[in-house]
């Protein structure tokens, strides 16, 4: 089977400032010549703090209207990794308040969510299924009721990471996966952290997405994907590739 399927997930929008905002511009023209769908997770607190004519609100739209740009709910306040210790009820209103912030701007609700660190408990599992719109998680846990995506582990139950240390897009880990999955038909999700990057990164990153492309790798938003779809071509674990 060939044709592997990608989900980029770039976590943090809502880090401000010009480095920050050239990188989520470079990102967008990026995959707009490589023709790519991008998935961005919102830190709600911080993007509720800028004014409706800001630049990154503006840019928030901008992105929704070309239709190869989502927004996923990545928390509220996004500190100590915020759904750790949270109980149900603070869990529902921290998800709510990133509803409500991302439906104002773009018009519609989000309908994935990926917790800060990916960190969660099962207060946050609880939270998901009653916030109606929610019907993806990033890495989450098995049982919930929508679609979980899964985060690669080792054989040994590692979490293996695509980006090394300090959010470095890591054109050998692109490599690796695309040739034990993408090249087989396989799925994975992709996180980098673009308000973080320096110049080098971006342009591993650019390679990276070049290399995708060349292998014929589709980019999707979550919700182009069934259940079936994602538990029988998203592996979770990726035995011969060493962290
Ligand atoms: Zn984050």
């Amino acid at each position: 089977m060939t044709g592997g399927i990608a989900i980029l997930k770039l976590d943090d929008f809502g880090i401000v400032g010009r480095r920050a905002t050239f990188m989520y511009m470079a990102v967008d023209l990026l995959t707009k010549l490589l023709g790519l769908k991008v998935c961005w997770g919102v830190m709600g607190e911080r993007i509720s703090m800028l004014k409706s004519d800001s630049r990154i609100i503006r840019m928030i739209k901008r992105f929704h209207r070309s239709g190869r740009h989502s927004f996923w709910n990545h928390g509220w306040t996004h500190s100590d990794c915020e759904f750790k210790c949270l109980g149900e009820e603070s869990a529902i209103d921290h998800i709510l308040k990133t509803q409500n912030v991302i439906a104002k701007i773009v018009g519609v609700a989000a309908d994935t969510f990926g917790a800060p660190c990916n960190v969660y408990n099962e207060e946050t599992k609880c939270a998901l299924e009653k916030c109606g719109n929610i019907k993806y998680w990033f890495y989450g846990d098995g049982d919930f009721n929508g679609i979980c995506f899964p985060f690669f582990r080792n054989l040994e139950g590692k979490y293996l990471k695509l980006e090394s240390t300090l959010y470095h897009p890591d054109y050998e880990r692109i490599r690796i996966v695309t040739q034990k999955v993408f090249v087989k038909g396989g799925g994975a999700v992709i996180q980098a952290h673009p308000a973080f990057w320096h110049l080098r990164d971006l342009f591993s990153f650019a390679r990276c997405m070049i290399y995708l492309k060349i292998h014929g790798v589709k980019t999707k938003f979550p919700c182009e994907l069934d259940k079936e779809t994602v538990y029988t071509r998203f592996p979770k674990t990726i035995g011969e590739c060493n962290e």
